[in-house]
């Protein structure tokens, strides 16, 4: 039985001081009572050693929103896995369709950064997902699944064990506009297709697949109750307390 994760993708928002008093906020409201879920919290990088201090002692996990897939050295403004788990992470985003688009982040270069958070014992949560343009064309299978060989090129079946996806279509990304449950479940159903034609049914059944996109108290519950979908990255609604803790309640 897989347990549901819930992850908050705080993207490019708050900084120290208010990332201090959310994070204190948030761990307040979460330890009032046992979760039915693993929780995850991915702040910008100045937050992160702060954040690890604050969750201590409580369930919240954290995670970054990047690495380099090189281990150090001239690479101005970028940051390494190891200064991120130096900071406390244990997950780390990669992939994001914002980094696909707005970075220009090819599949091999997502691929380089999986091994890389991997070399250093940091669990990737890997994004897929198709445009408005793609689903239109009907090709959201063929853009996941190039995504998802690419992305996890070379990475073995005990590596799969520590990766998480999160199917994220990008025309539900900040828009407001979910995929319906139905629609995200297909995809995740095939998501597992792929992970047992790769790597074996065990993997198949134990791998978290997240669905992310306008994920809101709203709509968590009849989202959370597909058979494949796994836990929820949430962008907006992760930034006010009340509403990531309703996206917890909905587990
Ligand atoms: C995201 O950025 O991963 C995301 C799912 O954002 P939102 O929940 O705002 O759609």
């Amino acid at each position: 039985m897989r347990k549901k994760v819930i992850a908050g993708n705080w993207k490019m928002n708050y900084d120290l001081n208010q990332s201090i008093a959310f994070i204190t906020h948030l761990k307040e409201e979460v330890i009032k009572k046992e979760r039915n879920c693993n929780i995850i919290i991915c702040p910008n990088y100045v937050a992160l050693s702060e954040a690890k201090k604050i969750i201590k002692d409580s369930p919240v996990k954290l995670g970054a929103q990047n690495i380099y897939f090189e281990d150090s050295g001239a690479f101005t403004g970028e940051t390494s896995a190891d200064m991120i788990k130096s900071a406390g992470c244990e997950y780390v985003i990669l992939g994001h369709s914002e980094r696909r688009t707005i970075f220009k982040e090819s599949d091999e270069l997502i691929n380089k950064k999986i091994k890389q958070a991997l070399k250093h014992d940091l669990k990737p949560i890997f994004c897929v997902g198709e445009t408005l343009e793609e689903r239109e064309n009907n090709i959201t299978t063929e853009v996941v699944k190039k995504q998802f060989e690419i992305g996890l090129g070379e990475i073995s079946a005990e590596q799969m064990t520590n990766i998480i996806i999160a199917y994220e279509p990008v025309w539900a990304i900040g828009t407001g506009k979910n995929a319906t449950p139905e629609q995200a479940q297909e995809v995740h159903a095939y998501i597992r297709n792929l992970l047992t034609f790769e790597y074996g049914f065990q993997i198949a059944e134990n791998t978290i697949i997240q669905y992310g996109g306008s994920v809101k108290p709203e709509n968590a519950k009849d989202l959370l109750s597909q058979p494949d979908i796994d836990g929820a990255l949430v962008g907006g609604a992760c930034l006010k307390v009340e509403s990531f803790i309703g996206i917890i309640e909905s587990c």
